[in-house]
């Protein structure tokens, strides 16, 4: 019977790919990539000669049964997407569910994700988090999934373009206050790698101002509410509302 390998790919050094993905990748009989022109490179360096069909998020409803039908033929096909982890922030869901309902067997290889190396990285409480891929791009949008998430105790991650990073620090500065701690993860695995852990409050500041850090990939951390930040915000109030009746 053929079978479905959800094969993870490198998020920058191409070098990221285990000795297993690149014999799975081989093996294959049809690779479904996100872009082939993006992952054509990656599959050249590692001598994997196998043919390739789009698979990406305007296309995948089409793709999935000529897919299915082929496993089910006894072909084995591989997932890639364009970096890291497919069905992270990326397509394969659509794909992944057939395959499981018609009864083939989904094989994940695993490797990069950047949710997980920026954690890996970040300091911040690691035993548990939660994973919120992309913000909305619009800022009331935005700000609406940020207050929802105020109260989260659980470490928070998210994906963001470079081009909003500035906008959601300031965001997040805002709605979780300036000292709460976060980490900026931009370009991990590539030349200019950088990880910045400091309050939102430094955070935002030095993003705002330094048009370095809005670009590449990033990823965004943000520590959950901890009892300590309410602790210290209650003590805030409470020291507020003694000064409120002492002043005029
Ligand atoms: N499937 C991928 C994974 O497993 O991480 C994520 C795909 S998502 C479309 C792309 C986003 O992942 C980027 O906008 C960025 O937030 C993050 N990302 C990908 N590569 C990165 C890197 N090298 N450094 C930092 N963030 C990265």
């Amino acid at each position: 019977p053929g079978s479905l390998s959800v094969v993870a790919t490198p998020i920058g050094n191409r070098d990221d790919m285990s000795t297993r993905a690149i014999a799975t990748l081989r093996a294959a009989d049809v690779i479904a990539a996100e872009d082939t022109r993006h992952s054509r490179p990656l599959l050249v360096h590692h001598n994997v000669d196998v043919p390739l069909v789009p698979l990406h998020e305007h296309n995948e409803r089409e793709v999935v049964d000529g897919l299915v039908r082929r496993m089910l033929e006894g072909q084995s096909v591989a997932l890639i997407s364009d970096a890291g982890t497919p069905l992270v922030s990326d397509p394969g869901f659509r794909l992944v569910r057939a395959a499981r309902a018609a009864g083939i067997r989904c094989v994940p290889i695993p490797g990069a994700c950047a949710a997980i190396a920026a954690l890996s990285v970040a300091g911040l409480p690691s035993d548990r988090f939660v994973f919120e891929g992309f913000l909305p791009p619009k800022a009331a949008a935005r700000r609406g999934r940020l207050q929802a998430l105020a109260g989260e105790p659980r470490t928070l991650i998210f994906y963001e373009s470079s081009h909003r990073v500035a906008e959601s620090l300031a965001d997040m500065r805002e709605v979780f206050g300036g000292g709460r701690e976060a980490v900026l993860a931009r370009e991990l695995t590539k030349l200019f790698e950088t990880v910045i852990g400091e309050p939102l409050d430094e955070l935002a500041t030095r993003v705002a101002g330094d048009p370095d850090q809005q670009r590449g990939e990033c990823v965004l951390l943000v520590a959950g509410r901890g009892e300590e930040a309410d602790a210290r915000l209650a003590e805030g109030q409470r020291v507020f509302a003694l000064l409120r009746e002492e002043l005029p």
